[in-house]
């Protein structure tokens, strides 16, 4: 048994804990309580600051570390996108795992240790399942129409069935859909049930740009265009679907409790309603909207309705950093500049952080301290007198100093 000290502990199974401990025995939690109570310890590790659960980050694609650069080139999202489609082809397996590793490291770093990575190239799988994150890895389908789909399905899925015969970690495989806007509409069909088939689960984009939001209601706009440039023959080009894209994506079997969708910034309150009607949470990434001007995700309105949220950073294409916790500020400031009261504000942005990414990622031993959960935790040095909450929500982002992955603390 190794016991972790720490001034305040945050389980989100309950109350924050005074001088609380967390027990760890074989990578699983045994204890948590007060420290004065914690059982006889092999090994003890007194933190200073506030202990939570690792953090979960429910929307990134860690291949795209590398690709850093991006965040800061100014380019709008329709230029933006189609720089992947230039630089993807010239970038070698090695620099792919290079670019994963990165990421995690990364990670680790600022707390985190479960994730809903979109894997762009196969050789992403390679670092992620050697790690000892938890997780789910989504092989990702993009810029496929019905045409190309029957030449490549059998090959793609292949991916899916020999990633999952070899893979012992953690992290699971899954399936991203990429978007309503780069699929075929069979392909789009043909993933949902590929992945019911299989009993694995799905992460596409949802409701990310307004541009999204015309093309599948209406089969116009940039995304038209960047399709008809690229050769891709879409059946929602064709006038478009006339509904929202979360009522398209339900159309086409993405939502479900088996899902979580990454954005889910332009949802009215019929497409709100539709998620929790399916249970699916939605990852809100607010940073990587701002940079791409995508907009503002409705963070009052999903937390007034009673939405599944979790947090996710997006990649370092369009996200400054991989810390989850930097989002915490920037989503309660939206938060209240969209008329949320603010009351309980602070704890739901650590649970949606926490305990949602979990829910996004179909665990219930990751993102809590408690018996037998996964031990993995993350330690802040932030304010140890007031209310923790407020504390992490304002003080955590890029004040991670210790982090515990399956009961060990990672090298820093
Ligand atoms: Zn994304």
């Amino acid at each position: 048994m190794h016991v972790y000290t720490a001034p305040v502990v945050v389980p989100l199974a309950g109350d924050p804990i005074r001088e609380g401990a967390v027990g760890v025995d074989g990578g699983r939690i045994a204890y948590v309580g007060p420290a004065d109570g914690a059982p006889e310890a092999d090994e003890t590790t007194a933190f200073t600051g506030v202990m939570t659960p690792g953090l979960v980050n429910a929307h990134t694609h860690l291949c795209y570390t590398a690709f850093a650069d991006m965040y800061g080139n100014e380019k709008e999202f329709f230029e933006w996108i189609q720089e992947f489609a230039r630089r993807n082809p010239e970038t070698a397996d090695e620099a792919w795992k290079a670019s994963v590793q990165e990421g995690i490291d990364e990670s680790l770093r600022n707390g985190v240790t479960a994730v809903a990575d979109i894997v762009t190239p196969a050789a992403g799988f390679a670092p992620l399942l050697a790690s000892d994150l938890a997780g789910v890895a989504y092989w990702e389908a993009c810029f496929i129409d019905d045409a190309a789909w029957e030449v490549r399905r059998s090959a793609w899925r292949e991916v899916v069935t020999d990633t999952r015969a070899v893979n012992n970690s953690d992290v699971a495989v899954g399936i991203s859909p990429h978007t309503l806007y780069t699929l075929g509409t069979n392909v789009a069909k043909g993933l949902a049930e590929l992945a019911r088939t299989l009993d694995i689960r799905l992460h596409p984009h949802l409701a990310e740009t307004m541009h999204e939001d015309m093309f599948v209601r209406r089969g116009s706009g940039p995304f038209a265009f960047m399709n008809r440039r690229a050769g891709l023959d879409l059946e929602l080009a064709d006038g478009g679907a006339g509904h929202s894209p979360a009522a398209q994506m339900d159309k086409v079997g993405w939502l479900g409790p088996d899902s979580h969708v990454a954005h889910g910034v332009h949802l009215d309150k019929t497409d709100r309603e539709l998620l929790r009607a399916k249970g699916t949470a939605v990852a809100v990434c607010a940073r990587s909207n701002a940079r791409l001007e995508a907009g503002e995700p409705p963070v009052a309105a999903l937390r007034a309705e009673g939405n599944t949220v979790a947090v996710g950073t997006d990649s370092r294409a369009s996200a400054p950093d991989l810390d989850v916790a930097a989002e915490w500020p920037v989503l309660r400031r939206l938060a209240l500049a969209q008329g949320d009261g603010g009351e309980g504000l602070n704890e739901w942005l650590v649970r949606a952080a926490t305990e949602g990414g979990a829910k996004a990622l179909g665990r219930d031993d990751i993102g809590v301290l408690k018996e037998g959960a996964r031990a993995d935790l993350a330690v802040f040095d932030v304010d140890t007198d007031g209310d923790p909450y407020a504390a992490l929500v304002t003080g955590a982002a890029g004040n991670c100093t210790a982090t515990v992955l399956k009961g060990r603390l990672t090298e820093r």
